[in-house]
C-alpha cells in the first residue's frame, strides 16, 4: 500500500471502532507549503507560508494564534525568567539567555500576513502572535494563511539553535510559525516557556535554500536525490499527516542508512574517530527496536525515520530525532530508542503533552524500558522491569515535593518534579496495572488503545476506557487516584496467627490509595501458594495465574482484611506484592518471616 492509502485505511478502520465513542470525533487539518532561505553568516532567515487551514470544528474561530518559539531566547522571555527563579533550573538553559549578545538573540518577526486574500493586523506577543481576523473562520470552512517572516537562529541554548556544544551548525526545531492547536476542548496557545507542544496534523512541503555543500536531514521524504541537493543548496521534503517539521543542517554530516522493509532509517552524524563505531552499530539496533515497538505497539505509519546528531541531548520530531551523538553504544541506541517510540505516543496519538505530559513522556519510557532488555537480552539477566521508575517515582512521593501527574507541564515547581511524574510516575502507571488488570489485558489495552485513537488527540480516560475494554474491569479509581492526586500506596502485613492445620492473615492498607493484593505463602516443605484480594469497586478480578487462589473482595473503605488458609506445613513467610508491581512506599511491613514452629503469632510493630 502507499503511503497515503494506509493512512486512509487505518483512519476507516478508527472511524468504525469509534462509532459509538463520546468523542467528538474531528480534528483540525492544515497543510503548510513554506519556502526558506538561509543566511549562515547573519544566522537568519527569510521564509514565506502558505498554510491552508480546514476548520473541522462546529465552532466559528474569531481569532486565530501562531507559536513563535524562537522569541523565547531573549533577555526577560517568560523562558528566561522562568529558568532564573525556578529553584533547580536545567543546566543546558540556566541564565545563558540573559547573558546572550543581542546577534546571537532569537526572534521570530511576522513581516506580512494575508487571510483568504487580505491583509489582517496581527500582534507579536512573546512567543505567540495573535491574529486578529477580518471574520470568524467558519465551522467547516478553509481558510488561506499567507505569511511572510523574518527569523534569527538563536545560539544553541534548548533545543533549537546554531553550533550545538557537538559543533552541529544548525538544529532547526520549532523554528517556524506554528498555527496552534484548537480541538474539542478549545485553543491551545501556550506560551514557549520549557516543554511540551500540541500541534495540528497535515502536510508539510518544505523548500529550504542553504549554501551548496550543506547537508540536510529532517521530517519528510526529500524530494531530489540528497547529492542534487547538496550541489544546488536547495532542499525539498515532503510530510504527510505530521504535528510538526524540524530539520538540522551541517556541512560535515556522514549519512548512513537502514531498512525494516517497511521504514527506512537515516542517520546523520559527524566523524569522531571516539564514537563512529557506535554510530556505525545503530543503524542495525534501530531496526531491531522498530520492530520490536511494531508488535509492542500498533503499527508505526510512516515511511521514514531520520536520526540526526544536533540539539542539546534527544528531542522527538515526527519521522525524525535529533539526539547528541558522542555517546557509548548503550546511551546512543538508548536516546534512539526513547526517542523513537515517541513516533507512536507524541506523532502519531498525540495526547495535549502540555496537559498530560505523562501520556507521553511515561508511555514512551515504558516501551523504551521493554524494547531495551529485548535489544540488550545478555546484558540483563535479572532485575524488576521498569525498577527504575517505580524508585524515582518512590523517593519523590516520600520526599513531600511530588506534584500530581494532572499538572501542567509548565507549571511544575520544580523540574525535578515535573520529570519525576512525567517520565517515571508515567512509566508506573502502565506498568502497575499488571498488579490490576493483570498483564496479557494491560498489553491488549495498549494495542487497543493505539488503534483506536490514532491521530485524535485522546487523554487518560480514553487509555482508561481501552484499559477497561480489555479487561472487563472498572478502573476508573485506578487512574483518578494515581492521575490526579499525590496519594500514595502502602499495605502491611498486620498478622499471622497460624495453627495446627489453618492460618489467619490480616492485612492493612496504611497509604490513601487502595490496591488489590497479591499474597505469597511459602511453607517449610518449599510449597508456595499465591491468593488474590481483588477490591469491590473493580468489580471483579484480573486473570488470575495458575495455582493462584482468588480470595473475597476487599472494600475500600475497610482498613483491615483477614482471610484464612488451610496449611499442611509451617509457614515461614508471607509477602504482599512479591512481584514488586505496586508501588507499595514503604516495602519494610510487606513480608512477615517465622521460625518453624507451630503455634506461633507475627505481628507487627
Ligand atoms: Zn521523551
Amino acid at each position: 500500500m502507499t503511503y497515503r492509502s494506509t493512512f486512509l485505511t487505518i483512519l476507516m478502520a478508527i472511524s468504525v471502532a469509534t462509532a459509538s465513542a463520546q468523542y467528538p470525533g474531528w480534528q483540525q487539518s492544515i497543510d503548510y507549503t513554506m519556502d526558506i532561505t538561509l543566511d549562515t553568516a547573519s544566522h537568519q532567515y527569510q521564509g514565506q507560508m502558505i498554510a491552508k487551514l480546514k476548520n473541522n470544528s462546529p465552532d466559528d474561530l474569531d481569532r486565530a494564534f501562531f507559536h513563535l518559539f524562537f522569541n523565547a531566547f531573549q533577555p526577560e522571555s517568560m523562558m528566561d525568567v522562568r529558568s532564573r527563579n525556578i529553584s533547580d533550573p536545567d543546566s543546558r538553559v540556566g541564565s545563558r539567555i540573559v547573558e546572550l549578545p543581542e546577534e546571537e538573540w532569537g526572534w521570530i518577526k511576522v513581516e506580512s500576513l494575508k487571510v483568504n486574500g487580505k491583509a489582517v493586523e496581527f500582534v507579536h506577543d512573546g512567543t505567540v502572535l495573535e491574529v486578529k481576523l477580518n471574520s470568524p473562520i467558519r465551522a467547516g470552512k478553509r481558510t488561506t494563511f499567507e505569511m511572510t517572516w523574518s527569523a534569527q537562529v538563536p545560539r544553541q541554548i534548548r533545543r533549537s539553535g546554531w553550533m550545538n556544544k557537538e559543533g552541529i551548525e544548525y538544529s532547526m526545531t520549532q523554528w517556524f510559525p506554528k498555527v496552534c492547536e484548537y480541538n474539542h476542548d478549545g485553543w491551545h496557545t501556550e506560551p514557549y516557556i520549557g516543554r511540551e507542544y500540541h500541534g495540528i496534523w497535515g502536510d508539510y512541503d518544505v523548500t529550504i535554500h542553504a549554501p551548496k555543500g550543506y547537508l540536510i536531514g529532517g521530517t519528510g521524504l526529500l524530494q531530489q536525490s540528497m547529492e542534487s541537493s547538496r550541489n544546488s543548496g536547495n532542499w525539498n521534503f515532503i510530510a504527510e499527516n505530521v504535528i510538526d517539521f524540524a530539520w538540522a543542517a551541517d556541512p560535515d554530516y556522514i549519512h548512513s542508512t537502514s531498512s525494516t522493509g517497511d521504514v527506512t532509517f537515516n542517520f546523520y552524524h559527524q566523524a569522531n574517530e571516539e564514537y563512529d563505531a557506535n554510530w556505525a552499530a545503530l543503524p542495525e539496533y534501530a531496526a531491531k527496536a522498530m520492530v520490536f515497538l511494531n508488535e509492542l505497539v500498533g503499527p508505526y505509519p510512516y515511511p521514514q525515520y531520520s536520526v540526526i546528531q544536533g540539539g542539546d541531548g534527544g528531542m522527538e520530531y515526527p519521522m525524525a530525532t535529533l539526539i547528541t551523538g558522542e555517546r557509548s553504544l548503550r546511551s546512543l541506541v538508548g536516546v534512539t530508542v526513547h526517542e523513537m517510540a515517541h513516533s507512536w505516543f507524541q506523532a502519531v496519538l498525540a495526547t495535549n503533552e502540555s496537559l498530560y505530559e505523562f501520556m507521553d513522556e511515561g508511555k514512551t519510557s515504558y516501551v523504551t524500558t521493554l524494547c531495551m532488555r529485548h535489544l540488550f537480552a545478555e546484558a540483563i539477566t535479572s532485575g524488576v522491569p521498569h525498577r527504575s521508575s517505580y524508585s524515582s517515582y518512590i523517593s519523590q512521593a516520600l520526599s513531600g515535593n511530588e506534584e500530581p501527574l494532572i499538572t501542567h507541564a509548565d507549571h511544575y515547581q520544580t523540574n525535578r518534579a515535573y520529570g519525576v511524574a512525567a517520565y517515571s510516575k508515567g512509566e508506573v502507571l502502565l506498568a502497575q496495572l499488571a498488579a490490576v488488570v493483570g498483564t496479557d489485558a494491560r498489553d491488549q489495552g495498549l494495542r487497543d488503545y493505539f488503534a483506536k485513537w490514532s491521530f485524535k488527540h485522546p487523554g487518560p480516560l480514553e487509555l482508561k476506557q481501552c484499559m477497561e475494554a480489555a479487561s472487563g474491569l472498572d478502573l476508573d479509581w485506578y487512574f483518578q487516584y494515581f492521575i490526579n492526586t499525590t496519594h500514595q500506596i502502602d499495605y502491611a502485613i498486620n498478622a499471622v496467627y497460624e495453627g495446627q492445620s489453618s492460618a489467619t492473615i490480616e492485612l492493612e492498607r496504611i497509604g490513601a490509595m487502595p490496591m488489590p493484593q497479591n499474597i505469597t505463602v511459602t511453607y517449610a516443605n518449599g510449597d508456595v501458594e499465591s491468593f488474590h484480594a481483588p477490591l469491590v469497586m473493580m468489580r471483579g478480578h484480573k486473570q488470575l495465574a495458575r495455582n493462584e487462589t482468588l480470595l473475597p473482595d476487599w472494600p475500600w473503605t475497610h482498613p483491615t482484611y483477614s482471610f484464612s488458609i488451610p496449611t499442611s506445613s509451617p509457614i515461614v513467610s508471607v509477602e504482599l506484592d512479591a512481584a514488586r508491581l505496586t508501588a507499595d512506599v514503604d516495602r519494610e511491613n510487606n513480608a512477615a518471616t517465622f521460625d518453624q514452629q507451630w503455634q506461633r503469632i507475627y505481628q507487627r510493630n
